[in-house]
């Protein structure tokens, strides 16, 4: 069982990694296939908290105590890593936050409510998670400005030709991800970026979908902003990024008042700290942003080239067998795709092929994956979707595929 799929990767040593796989869900032998909305924890993270809580707890930044002083140089070694993990110019451009949602909302509420006025105009696509689309919806509505959707194809990838027509000198903030949770298209964020720029606009990149999956490179990409969570990369719940262009950061209000974020405080006046602090108010979540050092070293040891090759080759699989089920339809079959895979089987509820799977230890997610709009567009309530990491299997592939067939003799 669980031969190693691709030739550079011992997927069977990489599983020993993630205890949690090692069990038996409704007596069957789990199959974890909901990566794109959480996906394991390898040991190297685990231990990173154990060892946190357990050798050097304290507070950071004000201490002046070895412990305070072990725990502060963790916290800003991460920031080390992201910053070379993405390739930013320097760390100053990279804030901790809870995860992409808070991320965007840190753009929102800063840059848009500083610099977005009445009639002006917010792009995002009809591809995004609503966490790149309430935040949005939330600024247009505060300040009368306009929010605008790039159509989606019938393959799921973005109509680019109508992007090119919506944008005008209006256009002041374009948000898109780099890989989309429901239907696992890649973007061309670099060319949409480019367009952004060209009518003066800031692109805004969520890569919730992309950081353990796809290339990073925030300089070559020109994004103004980028976030990530750590929990989609190996990594803890609680913890993400939001990377922003220092000229940018530099003019932006702050985020939260409170500790950390300031220079000096009277009565009168408070003046802010420098970047990235200005943006990191109180006490920052230390043990999950040390232990996503542990799940960027995971990554960086793997090779990202080496993951994706590896889930693309078990998308391909995926994607060749259950097309062949009688009455499935693949929802999104764009040609640029990360490992996800989503699809519908006419006659039975999505819910009820999770339910059923379930009972065969296969976890998948099922509904609209925090993507209504795109149901809607697609004119369905949502889909079973399954998404790929690095320790899955093509037995794991066949498991899901042996249950399907299972459930379409069953119920159709
Ligand atoms: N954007 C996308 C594309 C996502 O997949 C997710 C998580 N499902 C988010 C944003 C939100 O990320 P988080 O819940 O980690 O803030």
């Amino acid at each position: 069982m669980n031969a190693p799929v691709t030739g550079i990767l011992n997927i069977e040593q990489i599983r020993e990694q993630f205890p949690v796989l090692n069990q038996q869900v409704n007596g069957k032998p789990l199959v974890y296939f909901d990566n794109a909305a959480t996906n394991q924890k390898p040991l190297s993270v685990i231990n990173a908290l154990v060892d946190y809580y357990t050798g050097y707890n304290a507070n950071i930044h004000r201490g002046i105590h070895t412990l305070a002083e072990k725990a502060t140089r963790a916290f800003e070694d991460t920031r080390q890593s992201v910053k070379a993990f993405i390739n930013a110019s320097s760390e100053e451009e990279v804030i901790f936050v809870r995860g992409v949602t808070e991320a965007i909302n840190l753009v929102a509420a800063t840059y848009g409510r500083a610099f977005i006025k009445a009639g002006d105009e917010i792009i995002i696509s009809g591809l995004e998670h609503h966490s790149n689309i309430v935040p949005w919806q939330m600024l247009c509505e505060e300040k009368q400005a306009v929010l605008k959707v790039i159509p989606v194809l019938e393959n799921g990838e973005l109509d680019l030709e109508v992007f090119k027509k919506l944008v005008s000198e209006k256009t002041k903030i374009v948000s898109v991800n780099h890989a989309s949770n429901s239907l696992g298209t890649i973007n061309p964020v670099k060319e949409i970026i480019e367009v952004a720029h060209s009518v003066g606009a800031v692109a805004v990149i969520d890569g919730a979908q992309a950081g353990a999956h796809l290339e990073i490179d925030v300089q070559s990409l020109n994004c103004d902003f980028y976030c990530l969570s750590a929990h989609k990369m190996y990594g803890p719940t609680g913890a993400g990024i939001l990377y922003g262009k220092k000229e940018l950061l530099e003019k932006m209000p702050p985020y939260q008042g409170g500790g950390e974020m300031i220079k000096e405080v009277t009565f009168e006046k408070t003046t802010y700290n420098n970047l990235p602090y200005k943006f990191e108010a109180g006490t920052p979540n230390i043990a999950d942003v040390v232990a996503f050092n542990y799940a960027i070293r995971f990554i960086n040891q793997l090779g990202k080239e080496n993951i994706a090759a590896h889930e693309h080759e078990l998308l391909s699989y995926a994607t060749e067998r259950i097309s062949t089920l009688k009455d499935v339809k693949l929802i999104g079959t764009a040609k640029n795709k990360v490992g996800v895979l989503s699809f519908i089987i006419d006659g039975v509820h999505p819910f009820d092929i999770g339910q059923m799977l379930d009972a065969r230890g296969v976890a998948v997610r099922t509904g609209h994956h925090c993507t209504q709009p795109l149901m809607e567009h697609f004119g369905i309530e949502g889909t079973v979707r399954a998404s790929f990491a690095v320790y899955n299997t093509r037995n794991e592939v066949d498991s899901l595929v042996e249950g399907l067939d299972r459930i379409i003799k069953f119920m159709l």
